[in-house]
């Protein structure tokens, strides 16, 4: 049609349109016709008042949706779409009636087709008026150029720039673009934070200070990606380690594109867009996650335990360690069930702690397993230890869906204990004493040959009675007692005893010592006991003391009669012979010293044989205590005070409670040299009195405070400097113990000893 209407023209009027070549009088009418055809704009010629449509191009055509015979000869005003916006009407009068061409740009017009739905379009318009004077004929010729696409192009173009604008500066990761000679020209807010700072003029390709390779290695800023980009065709992604100017290193990945297109390509030519991830935090954790995989996989790989896992109610293995196939030998473990790869374990419990597990969600351990394992198919099961445990694997909640086995080898430990155990058995059985051990609560586990050959008892005996059947039938009841008491409080026992040896029946003594032999947790696990004979040693004590016993008998007659002349001769002699008098004064002062210390050598023995008897009186024992206070001040240079209660009437035997208090007082006065007091102290108390005689000397160090009460002890480096036998404060512990009282001692070594002793509220006579 176009073609039909280029190549004719008007003027060959071959066409069906209704126009005239005298129509068009003003210029060349077919050059001008082919030109108006041709226009890719809106083209009308309109006539009269009224705007009638004289001529009109294709674009006009199709802009109306209708044809030219549907158009010429019409009004402007009815062939118009229903549209809004810009008044074509309105501007055509003002020219017609002014004479005066319209030029209109970019105008806006919003046209409704049929289905009610609007369409905006954007019109470049010009209105020009042709005046016939000869024929007074006025015709506008109307150029309408749509520009639509071009406006809508441009809109959308600052629509997007200002969006990119937004993204660009709200972005989290640092985004920059870089010029070609690596100048830096837009910048985010996230480039600042984190570079440090804003680039500066002489700032290039990047603020980094150093850039290394993920692995890093330094790499030369001629090298950096973003400046090799701009030989490259395509833009690169790349993990690299940026040192900053603060010194500190990140790891990013560093996305850089060339801008080859589109609108950023005006506004930043021959530019690279660049974008930073900082992935620091990320790489740390799978450096992490890395190192723990490590571990775990040298533990899985290395460790010497035993891993493995089974899957699903029919046990398939699936993980087995080194370790734990060398444990089970060349035999296919993985995707086997349990039952098909190790048969031998189904008789040894194995699949039913599996199964217990696996139903039950708990998990099992067990120590020195004894497994026999085959160290190969159909070979000769062998015996190995294990310690175990097995966990249920969870995968959802409360769903087992397999058991992983973590264990140790513990076969060469139990075996080697176990010869160990055999050697210290064998060592035990040659052992020239009677040795026996017994389990935490006291189940007789073992008897030693030597026991079993002193005491001649079965070895059925044994395990019922053990030594209760061959103690001295007088300290059986206490001995028992005493060792229950030792079992409970978990503690040691030595006490001097007597077994019946069975080839003389005769009770010997023996030092006996129970043990408890405890595990890490300081839990006991066995009992230890052994006895060793002294019987030898003790007769030859007994016989010592018996000696003493005597001599001290034989000695105390004629000591009392050297005493009664050595007095006589103190009376019989002149005032005025000092010398004499001073000579016999001293020899009284001997002989009662010796006195002394035969009485206690005597009241020693009397204890041994059982004879020491206590002759029970009521007096006070304020009384008491006040005239040993006197009496040792008469004696000592120490000055004696008496403080506290004041104790009243008590029932116990005067002369040997005195004789206690005289022993700490003279102790007090003889381990305290130089120094200037000593104090008795009272404190009454609920059931019975306290007594404390305290000095300021010496002192006694604290493994030595609980044996001073026994029988013949003395501190031994102080022997050389002071007198004494060691035995005064084994008779008074006796003496109060045989009253039903308590004795003890507080002492700081150089500071002073406190001895204590405790009487109980005897009112009456027992
Ligand atoms: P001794 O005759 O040796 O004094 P004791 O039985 O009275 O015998 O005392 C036993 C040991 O206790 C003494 O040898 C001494 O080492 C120590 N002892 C007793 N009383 C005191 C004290 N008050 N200060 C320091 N050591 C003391």
């Amino acid at each position: 049609m176009k073609e039909k209407f280029t190549e004719k023209g008007l003027s060959v009027d071959t066409n069906d349109r209704q126009h005239s070549k005298t129509d068009l009088p003003f210029i060349d009418q077919k050059m001008l016709f082919n030109i108006f055809m041709q226009v890719p704009a809106i083209l009308a010629v309109l006539t009269g008042r009224d705007f009638m449509l004289q001529l009109v191009n294709e674009p006009f055509e199709l802009l109306c949706g209708k044809t030219d015979k549907e158009l010429i000869g019409k009004r402007l005003e009815d062939v118009l779409p229903p549209h809004g916006g810009f008044d074509i009407l309105k501007v055509l009068d003002t020219v017609y009636e002014t004479g005066e061409t319209y030029t209109g740009k970019e105008k806006k017009v919003i046209v409704v087709n049929e289905k009610f739905e609007n369409y905006t379009y954007y019109f470049d318009v010009n209105c020009q008026l042709y005046y016939n004077e000869q024929i007074d004929d006025k015709r506008i010729f109307l150029f309408v150029y749509n520009v639509t696409e071009k406006v809508l192009s441009r809109k959308r173009f600052n629509f997007t720039e200002k969006k990119f604008t937004d993204i660009f500066y709200k972005l989290p990761n640092p985004m920059y673009t870089c010029h070609e000679d690596g100048s830096i020209h837009l910048y985010n807010e996230a480039f600042v934070s984190f570079f440090g700072r804003k680039p500066q003029q002489y700032d290039r390709w990047s603020l980094a200070k150093q850039v290394f390779t993920k692995k890093c290695v330094l790499i030369p800023e001629c090298d950096w990606p973003f400046k090799l980009l701009f030989h490259k065709d395509q833009g690169e992604k790349c993990e690299l380690i940026f040192e900053l100017e603060s010194g500190e290193k990140r790891n990013v990945i560093s996305y850089t594109e060339r801008i080859t297109q589109g609108e950023l390509k005006s506004v930043y030519p021959l530019s690279s867009i660049n974008v930073i991830v900082d992935i620091t935090e990320q790489v740390q954790s799978r450096l992490v996650l890395e190192k723990t995989a490590r571990i775990i996989k040298n533990l899985y790989t290395q460790a010497p335990v035993l891993i493995g896992t089974v899957t699903g109610e029919d046990f398939v293995i699936t993980l087995v360690n080194p370790e734990l196939q060398k444990f089970f030998g060349r035999r296919q473990l993985e995707n086997q069930r349990v039952e098909e790869a190790l048969p031998e374990l189904k008789s040894q419990g194995v699949l039913k702690t599996l199964k217990s597990v696996y139903n039950t969600g708990k998990a099992m351990v067990g120590t020195e397993q004894l497994l026999f394992i085959s160290p190969g198919k159909n070979q000769k099961a062998r015996p190995k230890y294990i310690n175990y445990s097995c966990q249920p694997i969870y995968e959802a909640e409360n769903q087992v869906t397999g058991i992983l086995i973590f264990g140790y080898d513990v076969t060469k430990l139990v075996l080697e204990r176990k010869k160990n155990s055999e050697n210290i058995k064998k060592i035990m059985e040659t052992l020239p004493q009677i040795t026996s051990i017994s389990s935490s609560t006291g189940t007789k586990i073992y008897f030693n040959r030597f026991f079993y050959k002193y005491s001649g008892i079965s070895k059925k005996e044994a395990s019922v009675a053990g030594w209760n059947s061959i103690l001295h039938p007088s300290m059986a009841k206490s001995i028992i007692k005493e060792w229950e008491n030792c079992r409970e409080e978990k503690k040691s026992f030595c006490r001097e005893i007597r077994l019946k040896r069975k080839s003389d029946g005769m009770y010997r003594w023996h030092i006996a010592q129970l043990k408890p032999v405890k595990n890490a947790i300081g839990e006991v696990i066995n009992w230890v006991a052994s006895a060793v004979d002294i019987h030898e040693q003790k007769v030859k004590e007994e016989r010592k003391d018996e000696f003493i016993s005597i001599a001290s008998h034989e000695l105390k007659t004629p000591l009392t009669t050297v005493s009664a002349y050595l007095q006589l001769i103190n009376e019989c002699l002149d005032d005025k012979d000092v010398q004499m008098k001073t000579y016999a004064g001293k020899a009284l002062g001997s002989v009662k010293r010796l006195n002394d210390l035969i009485s206690e050598l005597l009241d020693v023995s009397k204890l041994q044989q059982d004879k020491f008897t206590l002759n029970l009186t009521t007096f006070n024992l304020d009384v008491l205590l006040k005239s040993a206070m006197e009496n040792a001040q008469y004696q000592y240079n120490h000055k004696i005070f008496l403080f506290g209660d004041q104790p009243g009437e008590i029932v116990a035997d005067e002369e040997r409670i005195l004789q206690v208090v005289n022993n700490l007082l003279s102790n007090a006065n003889k381990y305290s040299p130089g120094k200037e007091e000593i104090h008795i102290i009272v404190q009454n108390q609920k059931g019975g009195t306290v007594v404390c005689v305290k000095d300021f000397g010496i002192g006694i160090s604290a493994d030595h405070r609980e044996k001073v009460f026994e029988r013949y002890f003395r501190v031994s480096e102080k022997e050389r400097y002071y007198e004494g036998l060691g035995i005064g404060l084994f008779i008074s512990m006796q003496i109060i113990q045989r009253h039903n009282g308590s004795m003890w001692v507080t002492s700081e070594p150089g500071q002073g000893s406190s001895f204590y002793f405790f009487l109980p509220n005897n009112k009456k006579m027992p």
